[in-house]
């Protein structure tokens, strides 16, 4: 791990706990973080670790975030460490220099779990020349923010939708209230 920020509201939507990972080999140009590169840099925490400084955060929050350096490169262990965000009722942001299409082409076990405990993707490599400061939670503009939920539906790609979001959340909330 490289990282956590304990609350931040760009890294997804809401307030989020953001998990900097350790490694990434996709050497994107003017990359933000080089220091997420080495894969033999940062710190090592087990899966059992970060699952308790979860549950001991105990400050409500929408959701997590995995950030880079990139994620899927430990696919497997944050898969789990997903299943314990989920425990507290948070949803799960993750970002990747890979594509979708090349995470499902990859056939990889551990990278299809961290995809599906994956409640938003953001994906693809930066490209400085595409760099704008005002797109949402993406630093340029062939990054994706994927709705993995409805794309599973759908069977293709389907766009975040901060609309789509809050009336699935207010469904939810309906669906859940005690009469
Ligand atoms: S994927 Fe992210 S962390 Fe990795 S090089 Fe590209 S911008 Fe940097």
């Amino acid at each position: 791990m490289s990282g956590i920020t304990q609350e931040s509201f760009v890294d997804g939507p809401g307030l989020r706990y953001v998990i900097f990972t350790q490694g990434c080999p996709h050497e994107c140009p003017h990359c933000q973080n080089p220091e997420t590169w080495d894969a033999n840099a940062g710190e090592e925490f087990s899966v059992k670790q970060v699952s308790r400084m979860l549950r001991q955060h105990r400050k409500p929050k929408r959701g997590i975030t995995f950030s880079g350096g990139e994620p899927f490169a430990q696919a497997g262990e944050l898969a789990e460490v997903a299943t314990a965000a989920r425990q507290l009722g948070w949803d799960v942001v993750t970002y990747t220099g890979f594509t979708y299409e090349e995470l499902i082409e990859s056939n990889d076990e551990n990278m299809l779990a961290l995809l599906s405990a994956s409640d938003i993707l953001i994906d693809g490599k930066y490209v400085h020349e595409l760099r704008a400061l005002s797109l949402q939670f993406r630093g340029s503009s062939n990054q994706r923010v994927i709705d993995v939920v409805e794309t599973r539906k759908e069977g293709r790609v389907v766009l975040w939708k901060e609309k789509r979001d809050v009336a699935r959340r207010v469904q939810r909330n309906v669906g859940t209230k005690k009469v």
